[in-house]
């Protein structure tokens, strides 16, 4: 039987920005793919490179300055990293490709009604033709996000709404075209805790019922252990370890993944003094040759000096870490 080709595929991905200091690279050499009704996690300390790679896959790099050097961004078979910028924003950017960002307030427009802003991309992706019908439309997206009464809110303003029916309305916009892949960054990071989970359910029931493969982007692992299938934890601008949820946080095997989970506190276990990672990432103007880790890990050895590459660990789990060479060998 042939493995269906992932929603997503991101090859070898490598951004640059340039800067008055030089050219830095976020995104290095990075690699992920992500099927129909799967979510994949993507992991990592502010500044690691997951927005950043995220970005690069609808192209909405900061300009002047930040541009795609390499790499391949393929969904349904076509390489967005070659389409012209018209061709990317009329046929997949919020259509076949969508984002929900972090702060639903930078996605909505406080002059325009919600029902509005719901219904334009139906109208600019030629979904559905004319006001009325993307009105209807757009209430029965709302409804689908859960909004009460979302017949009678079509008129109401961003401001008329909460800060989690507010992240629900962007949730709407994302997924009104039925694309085929959503990009969630940090969309839950400013709710409290009972709409974080009520979030976390609402993104499972869409994706059961529309089939969208999600890339969440958190640096919160409890979220990630809650929704994910699988996760990638980057660090200054790399993968260096990913697999499946269950076999990434009962086995960690890079000392990054480590140290991230010995951060967070555990329900039911008695209270143990938590472990702050110390240290600060690398300059990415000048990173180290070898492994990118090694000023805060405390396994570091002159070995380190050359970076790591990728050791498979079996089912898919695999950690760029030279501590995984012999179980590697064994798997
Ligand atoms: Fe630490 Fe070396 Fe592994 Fe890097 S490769 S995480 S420095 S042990």
């Amino acid at each position: 039987m042939t493995t269906p080709a992932p929603a997503l595929n991101v090859e070898n991905l490598v951004t640059e920005l340039s800067l008055k200091r030089g050219v830095l690279r976020p995104v290095d050499d990075v690699s992920f793919h992500v099927h129909k009704r799967e979510t994949l996690g993507i992991v990592g300390e502010s500044g690691s490179g997951k927005s950043m790679t995220c970005l690069s896959v609808l192209r909405l790099l900061p300009k002047p300055g930040g541009r795609i050097a390499s790499g391949k961004v393929v969904v349904a078979g076509t390489d967005l990293t070659q389409l012209t910028e018209r061709e990317l924003a009329r046929d997949w950017r919020g259509s076949r490709v969508s984002m929900v960002t972090q702060d639903p307030m930078t996605s909505l427009n406080p002059v325009y009604t919600v029902g509005d802003q719901v219904g334009a991309p139906l109208v600019f992706h030629r979904i559905v033709h004319g006001a009325r019908a993307a009105r209807t439309r757009a209430a029965d997206v709302l409804a689908r996000v859960r909004i009460p009464s979302a017949d009678k809110r079509l008129d109401d303003y961003p401001h008329q709404f909460s800060g989690g029916m507010r992240q629900r309305v962007v949730s709407a916009m994302a997924i009104a075209c039925e694309p085929e892949v959503m990009i969630a960054d940090e969309p839950t990071s400013n709710l409290d805790v009972t709409i974080q989970v009520k979030m976390i359910d609402l993104y499972r029931k869409i994706q059961e019922e529309t089939g969208v493969a999600i890339v969440l982007i958190t640096h919160d692992m409890g979220v990630a252990a809650s929704i994910c299938d699988r996760i990638a934890v980057m660090y200054a601008g790399r993968i260096v370890e990913s697999g499946p949820s269950r076999s990434l946080f009962r086995a960690p095997s890079h000392p990054y993944t480590q140290a991230l989970l010995a951060s967070i506190p555990k329900l039911g276990r008695k209270a143990k003094r938590l472990t702050a990672l110390g240290g600060q990432p690398p300059d990415l103007l000048d990173p180290p040759r070898g492994c990118r880790f090694a000023p805060r890990c405390p396994h570091a050895m002159p070995k380190c000096d050359a970076y790591p590459p990728d050791f498979h660990l079996g089912k898919g789990h695999r950690a760029a870490c030279w501590l995984n060479e012999d179980a590697a060998r064994a798997a």
